[in-house]
């Protein structure tokens, strides 16, 4: 095994090594990934660029960044722009190296042409429902298209005649001659072309016929070079017919056809609570489950990078999932174990009350503010510390105060203590509350010898609770996201609709939430944990329209590393 690979054990690497080691491709290792440009890219995508990539990283070899964009009536140049954006932000780098397949549509054309003289492609006229009809099943061989045995002067000319737009969609098609009695379905006679009157993207009106993904995918890997051509797992079958299409371009248009090109398979990858069919994706974009391909729910590279997720746990998480050849379901909490342990390392510790409750200490002198000095990471001293306010009104999360709590409540009740982190220790004296007996606001006292890092007082004190002074504290939105489906497997057979299972509190939009200072004062893209409510990114922050706006990324309780430790 070379250096550079060792210690990677998964197949793909061992099999590469070995073509190493035989010689092939003259010692070269070329990889591509080949998205189509309808729809965005998601996680599971990221799990084959990244697989591409590491491998022309590892082996010294190259990478191409390709456009598969056969099907016009799909595809569009704002995916094209998004898959451009997505990859970049994950951090590769295909240097000059973009490609669309349809840059080679005259080549494609060429090189049918000289399958047709070849004698091994015709011009079928039979309709769509015959071709599947002749194709036979697993158990029943096929039967020959009363087409098959046209001249080949007839299907030049024909096939000249459906570029030039004679004929209506799905009239006629070009197909392989192979085999109908195969027992690869695949095989029996492909078609390889197909009549399609539309606008593409990027050929306009040029064409009106458009190659098969079959035929089109083969035949650009090798006109790139590509040595190792992954895909995901469904395309097995489609193996011969891949070999079939590079053996005959390596010996009919030999003067730009060089590598042979093979195909390798590896398991897709299937997340719990979540849907990866980009079909699937677009539905929920288009009915309205979801705002757009880039929601935060969503499972795509552009909605998880405004949830505040970071490429390197994204690239951890492909890490550790790994590759095989066996389909498997990842959990989510996996994911999630990802990005907390990415963030944990930068995410600046700060105060955020979500769901304020207005306290007033009554014994703290009026107008008096203190600055207290807090560490923006008690685990990272160079992460270094911040001044945060203090003063006589603050504001306390609803939720850690009750009137009547139950027993090992360490948090606010009547008369218990609890520190304030970071500050003092404060009681509660008494409740405020309004005509339908609201609890509106607590009135408490605080005990001047207990400064955090100066206590006097001996006090052992067992609930700490987070606060942000009201006068110097920042009015922000905050969107607390949960996975999009409530079930583990949101597509199981007992569902007709996967739409279904949406979970119905994946989003909550709170709009009366309290930051302190520093936080406001960071730039949009800035990631925070917010103490004991999670990792939050900052969306926006626009002063001037006075918007401050948090997605939550992840929340704090990892259930991954209690189930694996
Ligand atoms: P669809 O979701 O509609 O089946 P697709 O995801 O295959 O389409 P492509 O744009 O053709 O769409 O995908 C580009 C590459 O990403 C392909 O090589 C495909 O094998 C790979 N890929 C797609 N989904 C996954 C996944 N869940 N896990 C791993 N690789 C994937
Ligand atoms: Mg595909």
């Amino acid at each position: 095994m070379s250096s550079a690979t060792e210690g990677k054990t998964n197949f793909i690497y061992t099999l590469i090594n070995k073509d190493l080691e035989e010689g092939k491709n003259n010692g070269e290792v070329h990889t591509r990934f080949p998205p189509e440009p309808n729809g965005y890219l998601h996680i599971g995508h990221a799990k084959a660029l990244l697989l591409n990539y590491k491998i022309a990283l590892d082996f010294n070899g190259k990478f191409n960044l390709r456009f598969d964009d056969t099907n016009p009536i799909k595809e569009e140049q704002m995916f094209v722009d998004s898959i451009i954006a997505d990859i970049r932000w994950l951090g590769i780098d295909w240097e000059e190296r973009l490609f669309f397949s349809s840059s080679s549509f005259e080549a494609k054309f060429a090189f049918a042409e000289r399958l047709i003289k070849a004698g091994r492609a015709f011009v079928c006229d039979l309709t769509p429902e015959e071709i599947r009809e002749y194709r036979g099943t697993l158990t029943e061989s096929g039967k020959e298209s009363p087409y098959r045995n046209r001249t080949v002067a007839e299907n030049i000319t024909l096939f000249a005649r459906m570029r030039s737009g004679e004929f209506q969609n799905g009239a006629r098609v070009l197909r392989a001659k192979i085999d109908m009695s195969s027992g690869n379905l695949n095989m029996r006679d492909p078609v390889l072309y197909r009549i399609l009157h539309a606008h593409h993207h990027r050929t306009g009106d040029t064409w009106c016929i458009y190659p098969m993904y079959d035929f089109d995918h083969p035949f650009t890997d090798v006109l790139e070079g590509i040595t190792h051509s992954l895909c995901s797992i469904e395309y097995s079958d489609h193996r011969p017919l891949y070999d079939w299409v590079v053996e005959n371009a390596l010996e009919l248009m030999p003067e730009i056809c060089k590598y042979r090109s093979q195909q390798n398979e590896f398991a897709r990858l299937n997340m719990t609570y979540t849907v990866l069919s980009k079909r699937k994706l677009r539905r929920l974009v288009e009915e309205g489950f979801v705002h757009g391909w880039d929601d935060p729910r969503m499972p795509t590279i552009a909605g998880l990078r405004r949830r505040g997720v970071t490429p390197a746990a994204i690239a951890d998480f492909q890490e550790r999932v790994g590759v095989a050849r066996a389909d498997s379901t990842v959990d989510l909490a996996l994911f999630e174990h990802c990005l907390r342990e990415d963030l944990g390392k930068t995410a600046l510790r700060m105060m955020a009350v979500l769901e304020p409750l207005k306290v007033v200490i009554t014994n703290w002198p009026l107008g008096k503010i203190e600055l207290l000095e807090l560490e923006n990471m008690p685990d990272e001293k160079t992460a270094g510390t911040r001044l945060v306010p203090f003063g006589r009104e603050i504001y306390v999360e609803a939720e850690d105060f009750m009137e009547e709590p139950p027993k090992k409540f360490h948090r606010l009740t009547p008369g218990q203590e609890v520190r304030l982190k970071g500050a003092y220790v404060i009681r509660c004296e008494e409740i405020i509350k309004d005509t339908a007996g609201k609890i509106t606001e607590l009135r408490c006292t605080y005990d001047p010898l207990t400064k955090s890092g100066e206590d006097e007082s001996g006090k052992k004190v067992k609930g700490v609770i987070h606060w942000v002074e009201i006068q110097h504290s920042v009015k922000a939105t905050v969107r607390l996201y949960d996975s999009l489906f409530s079930k583990e497997n949101p597509e199981d057979e007992e569902t007709d609709d996967f739409t279904a299972n949406i979970n119905p509190n994946s989003l909550i939009t709170l709009t009366n939430v309290f930051v302190e200072p520093a936080i406001a004062q960071a730039p949009a893209g800035s990631r925070f944990q917010f103490i004991r409510k999670g990792y939050f990114y900052l969306e926006v922050n626009d002063a001037s329209k006075g918007e401050l706006v948090f997605n939550r990324t992840v929340v704090l309780k990892d259930t991954w590393a209690k189930i694996n430790k």
